[in-house]
């Protein structure tokens, strides 16, 4: 039976000798899609990752610096008003389909503003499902892409406003201002390899 997961922590410690990565260390993160247990994440440390013997071939890869444990940063982030963010996450953990559209406009938006990394995508029956990874906290973020038309993203938009809430216009003036364009939606049957730049009209 597979293992469903949605968001996955980076862990802190190497997967195979099992110690902990050092703030700033360079480890590697691979992703895998195991036929029996389904996506799986897996840090390594250089050195292991050099010598592997775990067999199987991730569909991912990156290179990236290990953060501070998750507890060590607790206390320095904490969440007054609920961010996109914050939004992303709940609704993630709710686990109701019927937010499908919303969370994936929310990772878009989030990565607009880059506080979301693109690491991977694999097509799926229900679209595609890409792989996100967080900035600040390495968590990797599973979401589904479920080819939204561009005429159904303007109301998408609307209901995330709603749901933020009333909040400081900085905010309010990011939210207005995420996904407008089409260039940040794939073209449906576009691959997952594509590409595909969201062109020049990152604000900056
Ligand atoms: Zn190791």
């Amino acid at each position: 039976m597979a293992h469903e997961w949605n968001i996955r922590p980076r862990s802190g410690a190497c997967v195979v000798c099992g110690r902990k990565f050092e703030a700033g260390e360079e480890c590697v993160s691979a992703l895998f899609n195991i036929p029996e247990t389904g996506f799986e994440r897996r840090d390594y440390c250089a050195g292991c990752w050099e010598g592997r013997v775990d067999g199987g071939t991730p569909f991912s890869q990156w290179q990236g610096a290990s953060t501070p444990p998750r507890d060590e940063q607790a206390g320095r982030e904490p969440i007054a008003h609920e961010t996109a963010e914050g939004l992303l996450r709940r609704l993630i953990d709710i686990g109701d389909p019927a937010n499908t559209n919303v969370i994936y406009i929310l990772a878009v938006m989030l990565e607009r503003k880059k506080q979301l990394i693109e690491r991977s995508a694999i097509p799926s029956e229900a679209g595609i499902v890409r792989f996100y990874e967080q900035k600040g906290t390495g968590d990797t973020f599973q979401i589904l892409d479920p080819q939204i038309s561009l005429d159904a993203i303007p109301a998408v938009q609307q209901q995330i406003i709603g749901m933020l809430g009333p909040k400081p216009d900085a905010q309010a003036g990011a939210v207005a201002s995420a996904p407008t364009s089409a260039s940040t939606v794939r073209e449906p049957g576009a691959g997952p390899a594509s590409a595909e730049t969201p062109g020049p009209s990152e604000d900056q």
